[in-house]
């Protein structure tokens, strides 16, 4: 089934001029991007889209980097595009990321990453619609 998941390639691997690497990697999977763009999020920004770890110990950390830079958000879109992602992306800590995924490749440690990807449809939808409206996306 054709979907559409989030993905922001974070601060940190803007900094390292990873997004060309990463991008090749969404499409050569498959993923094909539909709507993208470079932009700086606020501290209040970031808190609202990780409003879901509110309650967690590195949420204060978690948002002051994810607003420390620019990074790029993208919307993907192709077969199973949520798990595809998460696939492509690796584990959360990328010492525990498998081969080959964007987290082994960029990511520094648990928090410096790399990537976001939408873990479930409804996380998608919320996050989509977070950051582009419909007349933004080319699907
Ligand atoms: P994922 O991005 O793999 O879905 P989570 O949703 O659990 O992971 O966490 C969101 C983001 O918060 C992670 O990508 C990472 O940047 C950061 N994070 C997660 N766990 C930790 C932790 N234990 N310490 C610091 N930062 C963390
Ligand atoms: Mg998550």
């Amino acid at each position: 089934m054709s979907e559409r998941t989030l993905a922001i390639i974070k601060p940190d691997a803007v900094k390292k001029q990873a997004i060309g690497d990463i991008i090749n990697r969404y499409e050569k999977a498959g993923l094909k991007p539909v709507a993208m763009k470079l932009m700086q999020m606020s501290m209040p920004v970031a808190e609202g889209f990780y409003a879901v770890h509110k309650a967690r110990p590195f949420f204060g950390s978690l948002c002051g980097f994810m607003s420390s830079g620019p990074c790029v958000v993208l919307v993907l879109q192709g077969e199973n595009a949520i798990k595809k992602n998460r696939e492509l992306m690796g584990a959360t800590d990328p010492a525990k990321a498998e081969a080959d995924t964007i987290r082994k490749a960029h990511g520094a440690n648990i928090e410096f990453n790399a990537v976001h990807g939408s873990d479930s449809p409804e996380t998608a939808a919320f996050e989509i619609g977070y950051f582009f409206p419909g007349m933004e996306i080319f699907g």
